[in-house]
């Protein structure tokens, strides 16, 4: 607290409260830096960096994309008036099925929207490779992947733009805040006009823009906690091998995978509960936690594709895996400061559902 207050007297003596003040400007410089990426921008959320992300990559016709994802990953496709075409997931890692991809390409497809689901890391490569092949825009929803590396590059190099989330809930947050990561400079003006309105200058408003940016309130908590992201994320892995310890090798649970040339954030701790060899629903486990007063959540269910505000548009049976994993998983509690007694509580908690 002290070091926020000591943050935010300078937008006091200033007056400049948003609109890309000082602030805004440090925040955004300092996360170039961390995240090692040639532009950023930064958002009032992760939503409306993907929103606009499609938006200023003038996109038509469909979007390849999961349904094993937040609704803000599928809502950013449909507001742009955009189809969400559904891809079915790995069941080893929850991204994108990249053997799934080229059967869904149509004439009509622009891009690939897939998400580095719990923090793991996408195929790239093959998506990549996909993109190329068929000219097609690739925007990654990298909500969950802050501070993650594969092969000792962040996750924000990939794609035509990846996005962050710094929602109160994430990794890393600026109490609610997003950011978008990109080449291109062009398509970088585009995407700055349009979290201003669209405007380009003072008697010229030449796009239908929204009004998406960062306050410097919220650059101003971002840059306290970049200070301290990296101890944030050892404490995270402390308690994730602290799971790992009471969980791993237990017959009908499936835990999160530890990736091949992954730098992890331990960003969420998944568990897949096959009740045929555990001997309990995922949901019998969500109820014997909730009678202790543990909240867990069902992250992600029910799948995107399943909205009741899409009205049965989309045929769930074309993505199976998902499904499955939607009905079967649960994300335990996981937080820097979350004590070993604690995570050795919900373990016996969790193990005592057995049959
Ligand atoms: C949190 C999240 C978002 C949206 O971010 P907000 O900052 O809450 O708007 C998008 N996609 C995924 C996968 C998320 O987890």
């Amino acid at each position: 607290m002290d070091e926020y207050v000591e943050e935010i007297k300078d937008i006091w003596d200033s007056h400049w409260l948003t609109n890309m003040g000082a602030k805004h400007k440090t925040f955004q410089g300092e996360l170039k830096e961390y995240l090692g990426v040639q532009n950023i921008d930064l958002f009032t959320n992760g939503h409306m960096a993907l929103e606009l992300s499609l938006q200023a990559l003038n996109l038509q016709g469909e979007v390849i994309t999961t349904p094993f994802t937040f609704a803000s990953t599928t809502h950013a496709i449909v507001r742009n008036g955009l189809t969400p075409v559904f891809c079915d997931i790995s069941p080893d890692d929850f991204t994108m099925d990249v053997n799934k991809i080229e059967s869904l390409i149509t004439d009509r497809t622009s891009a690939i929207m897939p998400v580095h689901v719990y923090g793991n890391v996408c195929n790239i490569e093959e998506i990549e490779r996909i993109a190329k092949k068929y000219e097609l825009k690739v925007i990654y929803d990298a909500a969950h992947t802050f501070g993650v590396k594969y092969k000792g590059k962040s996750t924000a190099t990939f794609g035509d733009v990846s996005c962050f989330s710094f929602h109160a809930t994430k990794v890393f947050n600026s109490i609610e805040g997003g950011a978008a990561c990109f080449k291109d400079e062009e398509f970088g003006l585009k995407l700055y006009r349009l979290k201003n309105f669209g405007i380009r200058g003072p008697e010229c408003v030449d796009a239908v823009g929204a009004n998406a940016k960062m306050n410097e309130f919220c650059a101003a908590m971002g840059i306290c906690n970049l200070r301290h992201v990296d101890e944030e994320i050892n404490k995270r892995k402390a308690v994730v091998e602290r799971y790992r310890e009471h969980l791993e090798n237990v017959e009908g649970l499936q835990l999160n995978p530890i990736q091949k040339d992954v730098e992890p954030n331990y960003a969420y701790f998944p568990v897949i509960f096959e009740e045929k060899k555990f001997g309990s629903t995922r949901n019998e486990v969500v109820e014997a936690l909730g009678r202790e007063g543990i909240g867990a959540r069902k992250y992600f269910y029910p799948l995107t594709n399943t909205f009741e505000c899409f009205h049965n548009k989309y045929d769930v049976n074309k993505t199976p895996v998902a499904l499955h994993m939607s009905k079967h998983v649960l994300t335990l509690p996981l937080y820097a400061d979350l004590n070993f007694d604690v995570v050795d509580k919900i373990c016996e908690i969790v193990l005592s559902c057995r049959r």
